[in-house]
């Protein structure tokens, strides 16, 4: 019988441990495993760059819950990515991306991967007509989207460009670091990879960093498998652990950060130190339509516009005092970010700069009411400044 989502993040990969009885497996903090003769392996177990029972259990909840047929864990977001680019790229072959990824994505393709002969090509990902122009038949290798996007929270409709990039003949690859995997299923709607930074959602606590690869193709991950071995930028035992401990709340995590993230959207779009705010929940939002297709929940992340321009919103960013300033996303504190100066400081000068009067909150699971007035504190002292 196979259960529902909230059940297998609980269950899957998670069985108690057959020695003890304890119900949550244990962390087998070990870097090797002893052979009854040579090569006679317990459950296949030799050496832990090739496999540990620990990561052996993320990886089998994170393939479950995505959909997909194997998963890999990571000692980031990013080492899961270069993974993926070493499995699958060759000099001379391109990269189509949207103009609003991660930053982190763009500096490794452009920067590491660009002088071994791989072309990059950034693209409105919602322009459909145009990522259709960009990914020629035959030449693209990779498609890479992003979706929801940081920070403007623009939605890409992932069905529609599985097919753009298959009839391209590319692999199409999805980040679903700011959605996880309760709120959409990318595999699901004709994805053939998915991205975690599990550092974000589902480690969910701010105190681990991870990432992961989910594939649905034998061959496939039979290279990204070789890659994760010969590479050897796995997760660590306690890493993995944390990650899986983190998945088993998800669902009830999520649904809280939307419910609070929806009703900051909503207190604070009229409010008069505020110009805009991104927040696929809000009807406003040009991607509201399709976010209510493709996502079960909005999510936690929004980002502001505020008045006044640069001074304005760092005086926002700095006012807080629920909401700490801090790089980073989806643990259960709200933090508050500036991207021009923090995360997107990388992607000055590119078009893929934010411009200075865009604040980013991480909403958190603490109680609304605090959060909102917070928020609301520091935007009336910018607004009275
Ligand atoms: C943080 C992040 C990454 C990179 O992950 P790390 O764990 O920091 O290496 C990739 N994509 C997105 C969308 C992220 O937010």
């Amino acid at each position: 019988m196979t259960h529902n989502f909230e059940t297998r993040a609980i269950h899957d990969g998670q069985a108690f441990d057959p020695t003890t009885g304890a119900v949550v497996p244990p962390i087998y903090q070990t870097s090797t495993f002893v052979q009854d003769g040579i090569g006679g392996f317990r459950g296949g177990y030799e050496y832990g760059r090739s496999a540990n029972p620990t990561r052996d259990s993320l990886q089998t909840v994170l393939a479950s819950l995505e959909g997909g047929s194997a998963a890999f864990s990571f000692a980031s977001g990013l080492a899961a990515e270069d993974a993926l680019l070493r499995a699958v790229l060759t000099p001379g072959s391109r990269v189509i991306m949207g103009n609003d990824v991660y930053g982190g994505t763009h500096r490794l393709v452009s920067r590491v991967w660009g002088p071994w002969g791989v072309a990059l090509e950034t693209v409105d990902m919602s322009d459909l007509d145009a990522v259709r122009a960009a990914a020629r038949p035959g030449e693209t290798t990779v498609l890479w989207v992003e979706t929801p996007s940081n920070p403007l929270m623009k939605i890409s409709d992932i069905a529609a460009l599985a097919e753009i990039g298959h009839a391209a003949g590319a692999l199409v690859v999805v980040d679903n670091t700011f959605a996880s995997p309760y709120v959409q299923q990318p595999i699901a709607l004709g994805a053939d990879v998915v991205v975690h930074s599990t550092t974000k959602y589902l480690g969910g606590h701010s105190d681990t960093l991870g990432g992961a690869l989910v594939v649905n193709d034998d061959a496939l991950a039979e290279k990204v498998g070789f890659v994760q071995f010969g590479v050897g930028a796995v997760s660590a035992p306690m890493e993995a652990w944390l990650t899986v401990r983190g998945i088993k709340t998800l669902g009830v995590r999520i649904d809280r950060h939307s419910e609070n993230a929806q009703a900051i959207a909503e207190a604070v779009v009229s409010h008069p130190a505020v110009e805009d705010v991104y927040y696929p929940g809000l009807p406003s939002h040009p991607g509201h339509e399709l976010a209510a297709r493709q996502m079960r929940r909005f999510g936690g992340m929004l980002s502001v516009a505020v008045r006044g321009g640069g001074a304005a919103a760092r005086l926002f960013a700095e006012s807080t005092e629920v909401f700490q300033l801090a790089e980073s996303l989806g643990g259960v504190e709200s933090l508050i970010g500036y991207p021009s100066e923090m995360t997107h400081a990388s992607v000055r000068g590119t078009e893929l700069e934010v411009p200075d009067t865009i604040v980013r909150l991480s909403v958190g699971i603490e109680s609304i009411d605090d959060l909102l007035a917070d928020v609301v504190q520091a935007l009336d002292r910018v607004h009275g400044a």
